[in-house]
C-alpha cells in the first residue's frame, strides 16, 4: 500500500491496522527505515498497538520520511485520481474500484464532485429493467465495465477543471447553452401544472441535462467556454 492510499483510507475513516501493516512492509521493500516503520512492519506487534498507538507510529514514520501529510482535500483529490488512474491502467477491476469510490459518498456534501460516484453506484448496484431509465445516460449492464472507465477519465478531468459551485444543482440546457435549477416539486402546488424539470426556461427545448449524468457533464465539458455561468 503506497502512502497516497493509505492517506485516502484515514481521511474516508476506513484505514485499518492490517492497511498500516501493508503500508510499512511497502516501504521497507524501498529499502526505507526507521524504528517506527520496524513496529509498523511487525504483525505480531501491530496487533498489540491501540489505533492511536498506531497513529503516532505512522506519523513518526512520516517524519523520518520526510514526508507530510497534506489537508484532507489534497488527500482525498488525490486518492479518487489514483483509483481512476488504477481503474484506466487496469490493475483495478471497475467494479471492484467503484466499491473503493463509493466510500467518498459519504462526504458529497463537503466535495459535491463526489455526487459523481453516488449516481453511478445508484445505477451500478440497482436492479434493472430491460426498460429502465439510468440516471446516466447510456450505461446498460452490458457496457458498464466501459462506461465506468469513461466516467472515471471524465472525473480526473473535472478534479482539474474549476467548476461552478452550483454544478449539481443546475441542468444544462445543449440547445441555448444556459444553465437552469430544475423546479422542484415542493414549489408547485398539486393544482398548478408542474414544470417539466427537462423543458429548458429559455428555449423550451428538451435537450438538457442533469449534472448528475455522465452525458450532461460531458456536454459541461465540451461547451465551458460558451455556457453562460
Ligand atoms: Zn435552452
Amino acid at each position: 500500500m503506497n502512502t497516497i492510499e493509505l492517506l485516502g483510507k484515514k481521511a474516508l475513516s476506513v484505514a485499518f491496522a492490517h492497511d498500516y501493516y501493508a503500508w510499512a512492509e511497502e516501504q521497507l521493500k524501498y529499502e526505507h527505515n526507521s524504528l517506527a516503520l520496524q513496529r509498523l512492519a511487525d504483525e505480531w506487534t501491530i496487533q498489540q498497538l491501540s489505533a492511536d498507538e498506531i497513529e503516532d507510529f505512522f506519523q513518526q514514520a512520516l517524519n523520518d520520511l520526510a514526508k507530510s501529510e497534506p489537508g484532507e482535500r489534497q488527500v482525498l483529490f488525490d486518492y479518487a485520481e489514483y483509483l481512476c488512474t488504477q481503474i484506466l491502467d487496469n490493475k483495478l477491476m471497475p467494479k471492484a474500484g467503484i466499491s473503493l469510490l463509493e466510500d467518498f459518498v459519504s462526504l458529497r456534501d463537503r466535495y459535491p464532485l463526489f455526487s459523481v460516484w453516488s449516481f453511478l453506484c445508484i445505477d451500478i448496484w440497482s436492479p434493472h429493467t430491460e426498460d429502465q431509465i439510468y440516471v446516466n445516460t447510456g450505461l446498460t449492464s452490458e457496457n458498464s465495465d466501459a462506461y465506468i472507465r469513461d466516467i472515471c477519465r471524465q472525473f480526473i478531468t473535472l478534479l482539474h477543471t474549476d467548476l461552478p459551485e452550483d454544478f449539481f444543482t443546475k441542468r444544462l440546457c445543449v440547445e441555448c447553452l444556459n444553465r437552469y435549477a430544475p423546479p422542484t416539486a415542493e414549489k408547485y402546488s398539486e393544482e398548478e401544472a408542474r414544470p417539466n424539470a427537462a423543458q429548458c426556461p429559455h428555449c423550451q427545448s428538451e435537450q438538457t441535462f442533469s449534472m448528475n449524468d455522465y452525458l450532461g457533464r460531458k456536454h459541461h465539458l465540451e461547451h465551458t467556454a460558451a455556457i453562460a455561468h
